[in-house]
């Protein structure tokens, strides 16, 4: 199923802010993993398909809002590998589908739409036996993507890259990339984590877990940025949105704007504001997430070009 580690490349962005400020700055393209699975949830889905086929599993649940990158992975997994996958979706359905759900269920995924005051439960071990009272076997994957095999998987990000870099950064949500990054770099320099969640408290609570399933020590060298969230999951501002369009239009890079695009207006306004000093060689982990671009812009207007 995955007999070559994928090793995605690296490429440096250079802007006069970067020049200018004697950092520099780049860019894992991890957005290039595959065209549908793109970035970390290609990561965090591998072991998990691996150890539910070596379980004889044939369906894969799992949560996530109606707009999840991890929802969309999820689908063309298994419309890919084979496995029948059941999507519980956060809220009421809402037709037409979103370009997301869309997609899913193009990939054959089934969609169980729960109340939000239901969702809260993903985690109780009561709620997730009904669910299997209910439909039968599965293999659960948690919302996000992010378990033990989950960081396994993102730990891979990291390997074969020279690692003389000072600062690892990367966007947030669940965690579970992050704490593969962590694990990778075994205490050696620094790893950031941009949350595009205002849940920075409780996101490192659950990151150092993560890292507790997965790596042999608790390693400290790490911190969350809980600046740049722009107000939470898929809030903007219009200086972001021409933030990524801005990019684009110079590095012929895309960015999407829940994750990654926040991630670099973050780095970018760090490096002007000298919280990098002079000489860091920061590299960015480019974690996909384009499915969402689509839907984005339906919402709100076609903004990122
Ligand atoms: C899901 C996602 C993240 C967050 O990853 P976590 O492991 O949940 O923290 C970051 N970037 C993109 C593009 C994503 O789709």
């Amino acid at each position: 199923m995955f007999d070559e580690l994928i090793n995605t490349p690296i490429v440096q962005i250079n802007d006069t802010i970067i020049d200018r400020s004697g950092v520099q700055l780049f860019i894992k393209r991890e957005d290039l993993t595959d065209t549908y699975i793109s970035g970390n949830k290609f990561r965090k889905l591998k072991y998990n398909l691996l150890n539910a086929k070596a379980g004889g599993y044939t369906t894969l649940l799992t949560f996530g809002g109606a707009f999840s990158n991890h929802i969309h992975a999820v689908a063309y997994a298994g419309f890919k590998f084979g496995f029948k996958t059941i999507g519980i979706i956060r809220g009421e359905e809402v037709l037409p589908l979103n370009p997301t759900l869309e997609d899913a269920a193009a990939f054959g995924m089934e969609f169980q739409y729960i109340s939000r005051e239901s969702y809260r439960h993903k985690k109780n071990p009561a709620f997730i036996d009904k669910l299997r009272d209910d439909l039968g076997a599965f293999y659960l994957i948690p919302e996000g993507g992010s378990n033990t095999l989950a960081v396994k998987g993102c730990a891979e990000i990291l390997i074969g890259i020279e690692k003389d870099f000072d600062h690892i950064c990367c966007a947030c949500g669940t965690g579970g990339t992050i704490a593969g990054l962590i694990a990778s770099m075994a205490g050696k320099k620094k790893v950031w984590g941009f949350p595009a969640l205002k849940n920075g408290a409780f996101l490192k609570n659950d990151i150092a877990a993560l890292l507790h399933g997965y790596a042999s020590e608790p390693y400290q060298n790490w911190d969350l940025v809980i600046d740049y969230h722009f107000g939470g999951y898929a809030r903007y501002t219009y200086e972001l949105v021409s933030f990524i369009n801005r990019f684009k239009k110079a590095h012929k890079i895309q960015l999407d704007p829940i994750y990654t695009g926040k991630l670099m207006f973050g780095i970018y306004q760090l490096i002007a504001n000298g919280f990098f000093v002079s000489g860091s060689k920061i590299l960015a982990i480019h974690t996909g997430g384009f499915q969402g671009i689509k839907g984005f812009n339906q919402r709100f207007g076609d903004l990122i070009k």
